[in-house]
């Protein structure tokens, strides 16, 4: 049977761990980069370095793109013929980009599948890493073997941005977790504490929420805010107390005003009594 041919355009640390997974699954691998010399190890190993973009999709049916975001496909495959290609775009970038791209790789005769890669280049190829997928399900049941090569898929739907949504959801929570873990970090060392000192009760910390996204989603869905275990009015105490600690400790506040600023409302607005999941309707913008 003759090997299977991809190509990888974009060779930042994240497309070059994914042609490099291809080339140990037995893939027929061309790689293309704008700026030289990041295939060297890849054309090493087998790759076969594309002397234009164009050319590189030309090369196999399948290509997957890694690169800063999605306008960069614009520029990179501007000139290209797209006829009968399989474009299988896993740069990251927002829900209405991947959905105009999608537009712009069919009106050039391409199929296109979005995609948001859930973990960093060392998890490429790897046990238990995953990769969002959208786009159409055909497309997707003809290429999900590829895909799986870099990550497990995890179909999301035909709409174009519904991968980059999941994964920008997922990314409203990494973030805000990490400047979380700077923020008390910060009020550690202010208070002489080092980072190793609160690594345990971060962990714990990024443990217990697991219970409470698990515990609260049915409640949620189902609009039932009884605030019976955690009322909002003890919630915006909390975070009060919170942000009195970083100001007490002399770091900076900003987060934490917007963070109990947004108690706040949810108190005044009469909230106070439920749960602070009230909170999500004040966040979409819903009258008080
Ligand atoms: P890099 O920023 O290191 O690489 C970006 C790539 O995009 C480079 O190959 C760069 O080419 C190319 N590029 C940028 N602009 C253009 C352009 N206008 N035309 C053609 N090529 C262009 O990113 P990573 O490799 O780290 O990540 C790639 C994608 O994967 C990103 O969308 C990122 O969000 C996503 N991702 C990354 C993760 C990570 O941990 N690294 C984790 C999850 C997702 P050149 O070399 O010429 O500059």
């Amino acid at each position: 049977q003759a090997p299977q041919q991809v190509t990888v355009i974009g060779l930042g640390p994240m497309g070059r761990a994914m042609a490099a997974a291809y080339l140990d699954a037995g893939y027929e691998v061309t790689v293309w980069n704008r700026s030289p010399g990041k295939d060297t190890e890849l054309v090493a190993r087998g790759a076969r370095r594309a002397g234009s973009a164009a050319d590189a999709v030309a090369a196999s049916e399948l290509t997957v793109l890694s690169l800063i975001d999605v306008d960069a496909m614009y520029t990179a495959l501007g000139g290209a013929d797209l006829g009968g290609r399989v474009l299988a775009n896993l740069s990251s970038d927002v829900p209405d980009k991947a959905r105009a791209a999608a537009r712009w790789a069919q009106e050039r005769g391409a199929s296109y599948l979005t995609g948001g890669v859930n973990v960093p280049p060392t998890g490429i190829g790897q046990e238990g890493s995953s990769v969002f997928i959208s786009g159409p399900e055909e497309v997707y049941a003809a290429h999900r073997a590829a895909l799986d090569v870099l990550a497990a898929s995890d179909y999301r739907g035909a709409d174009a941005g519904y991968a980059q949504l999941y994964y920008q959801l997922n990314m409203i929570m990494f973030w805000t977790a990490y400047t979380g873990w700077y923020q008390a970090l910060a009020v550690a060392q202010a208070n002489g504490l080092t980072a190793a000192d609160i690594v345990p009760y971060a962990g714990y910390t990024a443990d217990t929420m697991r219970g409470f996204y698990e515990g609260g989603a049915p409640l949620i869905d189902a609009d039932a805010h009884e605030g019976t275990y955690e009322r909002l009015a003890m919630c915006a105490a909390s975070v009060e107390h919170v942000l009195h600690t970083a100001a007490d400790s002399g770091v900076d506040t900003g987060i934490l005003t917007a963070h109990a600023d947004l108690y706040r409302r949810g108190v005044a607005a009469g909230f106070g009594a439920d749960s602070s999941s009230r909170l999500v309707s004040l966040l979409r913008g819903a009258a008080p």
